[in-house]
């Protein structure tokens, strides 16, 4: 399946950007495979030479991260990151694993 230019997120149409260069935090010294701007409604997403199962597990994370926003779902940063994680982990799983979609 290609991967989306455009994915609407509960009728608020974000754009994917793909970039190769990494995506950098701040002035810190961590990256991120990927990143949500919530005001501008854009999803960037490294690529580089990642598998395209990978960067699809990198997109639902970003997209759970929408709905997190969107239905006010309260955690702290640390544990909202880890359950987000976990949620894309096994949905990515679920789909990959009964072939709902094709790679
Ligand atoms: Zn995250």
């Amino acid at each position: 399946m290609k991967l989306p230019k455009k994915i609407k997120i509960l009728g608020i149409p974000y754009t994917v950007k793909y970039v190769n260069s990494q995506l950098k935090i701040g002035d810190e010294d961590e990256y991120l495979w990927g990143q949500t701007v919530y005001a501008t409604e854009t999803i960037t997403i490294y690529v580089n030479s990642r598998s395209k199962k990978s960067v699809w597990k990198t997109l639902l994370h970003e997209v759970l991260h929408v709905l997190f926003i969107e239905f006010e779902i309260e955690n702290n940063d640390k544990k909202r990151e880890a359950i987000v994680t976990q949620l894309a982990t096994g949905l990515s799983a679920i789909i990959i694993d009964n072939k709902f979609m094709e790679y």
